[in-house]
């Protein structure tokens, strides 16, 4: 395998119901089966559809993204009457009377609920901050078991009608994805991998923000699900994830049993699901979850204030793992609460709580054995500006210990394989191939991709230090 370094990923879409689970749905009998594996199809052409016209600059949606000038929310509700085309009708503008139709109404006060919690709460105005207009797209398709944020509108199927209600009926699904909008616009978190599993727990976070706010309800009191309300009766379930205990949300035959880890010795290591973004969520949820009903009172004031501060900050890298974005909430957390405050303190259980070392250095605990020592390394540095690789093939035994030991966790883990597919190649610099067939890893990555601690490891392999 050649996880290649020479092409971007796409971009995937952000969508509330995980492939799969649709990819389970999909095996079990008609015609839910069969809307299952037409709503992957449509996701997959989706997506596909969505990367050309990015890669294209073709934008058809412009128009529609005009700024209003006042602090208000500014909501258009488009019908796809059960077609696949977007944005559909328009059926309700900002300011329009209820139209008696269920999906057009619950999205068009979801928008505006989750646009009163970003306002009146963080001071933010819109998606952008700056007014954008909040667009949806209601009965896109038929029998469609999902919805997504496309990076300009929500768009909401209506579900089978046996497993999946309409998917407006959640008000955290709504946040959830508007939210995905807000990430966007702010740290922009790349979605794969720890930054992917971010970006879905911080849209899990405010979307269930949105929620309690708009009950008026305390971090005690709140049930902490996301979705709810989609799941029909007779699921076995009670929503699609739990913040609070990951891994609880629903066990039933047809949706198969919630595969949420809830702390890191539970880490899902899977090229499945842009690298397990919708699994791994789970463990910064539950940190959140505990963090706020540690500190008490409503959620959104205290640590939903700090996890703000952190997504906009501008510290917050767009390939950030767990464990910095977890020394980011401690020191935003000090800075707005102080050090030694309750809140502080909370949020730092919070991260134990579920086996993240805030700030530390060292890659997820992959679950995996480190490779054995007499698998055999090659790694080459070719390119630069003279031209002139260097390579140096040797077993681990050969390696001085510390980068012996190093070497080990590297290959075992899937770091390596994750910089690659970000990486893209760089006029006249440097590129690493690592190859180690023991563990089928055969990666190319530039080095300015590369974290300088690897780099040193790479210089000193190959010059035998
Ligand atoms: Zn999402």
């Amino acid at each position: 395998m050649h996880a290649g370094g020479m092409t971007r990923p796409r971009r995937p879409v952000a969508q509330i119901v995980p492939p799969y689970l649709l990819r389970h749905l999909a095996t079990t009998t008609e015609p839910i089966a069969e809307f299952a594996r037409a709503t992957l199809t449509r996701d997959h052409r989706y997506r596909h559809n969505r990367a050309t016209a990015t890669a294209t600059g073709a934008g058809g949606h412009r128009s529609a993204m005009a700024t209003p000038a006042a602090e208000a929310p500014s909501r258009r509700i488009s019908d796809a009457a059960n077609a696949q085309h977007l944005p559909g009708r328009t059926v309700r503008d900002e300011g329009a009377p209820a139209t008696g139709d269920a999906a057009v109404d619950e999205a068009y006060d979801g928008f505006g609920a989750t646009w009163k919690l970003y306002k009146d709460v963080y001071g933010r105005n819109s998606i952008d901050g700056s007014g954008l207009r909040l667009l949806g797209t209601v009965h896109y398709g038929e029998g469609y078991q999902n919805a997504f944020w496309n990076g300009t509108r929500m768009v909401f199927g209506d579900g089978d009608g046996e497993i999946f209600g309409r998917f407006t009926a959640s008000l955290d699904v709504i946040g959830h994805e508007l939210t995905h909008g807000v990430v966007e616009h702010t740290a922009a978190l790349t979605y794969s991998g720890q930054s992917g599993a971010l970006n879905e727990s911080i849209a899990d976070v405010f979307g269930v923000l949105v929620k309690q706010y708009s009950l008026g309800q305390d971090a005690a009191a709140a049930d902490w699900l996301i979705g709810g309300d989609l799941l029909l009766p007779g699921v076995k379930g009670v929503a699609l994830r739990s913040m609070l205990h990951p891994g609880t949300a629903y066990d039933d035959p047809r949706l198969g049993k919630d595969p949420q880890p809830d702390s890191m010795s539970g880490y899902v290591e899977t090229t499945d699901d842009n690298g397990g973004v919708h699994y791994n969520s789970g463990i910064p949820n539950r940190a959140f979850a505990l963090a706020a009903t540690t500190i008490g009172g409503p959620a959104w004031e205290k640590a939903g204030r700090v996890w703000y501060d952190v997504l906009t900050g501008g510290k917050l890298k767009a390939g950030a793992d767990f464990a910095a974005f977890a020394q980011l909430t401690i020191t935003a957390a000090a800075a707005r609460f102080g050090a030694d405050s309750p809140e502080a303190a909370g949020i730092r259980d919070g991260w134990t709580a579920v086996g993240v070392s805030a700030g530390s250095t060292t890659t997820v605990p992959s679950g995996k054995p480190p490779v054995d020592t007499e698998a055999e390394l090659l790694l080459r540095r070719t390119g630069g500006f003279a031209g002139i690789p260097r390579q140096r093939q040797a077993k681990l035994a050969e390696l001085p210990a510390r980068d012996r030991r190093t070497w080990q966790g590297l290959l075992a883990d899937d770091l390596l394989p994750r910089l690659a597919a970000e990486s893209s190649p760089r006029p006249d610099a440097f590129a690493y191939c690592v190859t180690c067939i023991a563990v089928e890893l055969d990666v190319e990555v530039a080095e300015p991709d590369l974290p300088l601690r690897l780099r040193r490891l790479f210089e000193r392999t190959l010059s035998g230090q």
